[in-house]
């Protein structure tokens, strides 16, 4: 279990660095059709969410760190701020999330 989640957040790293070395042309060269657009249009969002993260990289750096000592820790998954379990859909999406999407939507408001 506890191997799985720190692989899981490992695999976050690599994905965040792989997804940015090819170019955006590179995935939709064979997407030129007209019913493919929303698929277009999908991987045009998916990569500002990865230039996203990328800007942040430091963040998501420690971010990462953090979840590894919150692995070691058995509260990997608990949110630091209300203590609910973190959906599992959010950490599928954000291995390294500390807080459950309630939290982070108070805290995203200021
Ligand atoms: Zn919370």
């Amino acid at each position: 279990m506890l191997t799985e989640e720190r692989m899981r957040v490992s695999n976050a790293v690599d994905h965040l660095h792989e997804s940015n070395s090819g170019s955006l042309e590179d995935e939709t060269e064979e997407e030129t059709y007209d019913n493919h657009l929303a698929d277009s249009a999908t991987a045009t969002l998916n990569r500002e969410i990865d230039y996203t993260l990328e800007e942040n990289s430091e963040h998501v750096l420690s971010s990462i760190d953090e979840a590894l000592l919150r692995i070691e820790n058995g509260t990997y998954g608990i949110c630091v701020r209300c203590g609910s379990p973190i959906a599992e859909e959010r950490l599928e999406a954000i291995p390294y999330a500390t807080r459950c999407i309630d939290c982070q939507r108070l805290a995203e408001r200021g």
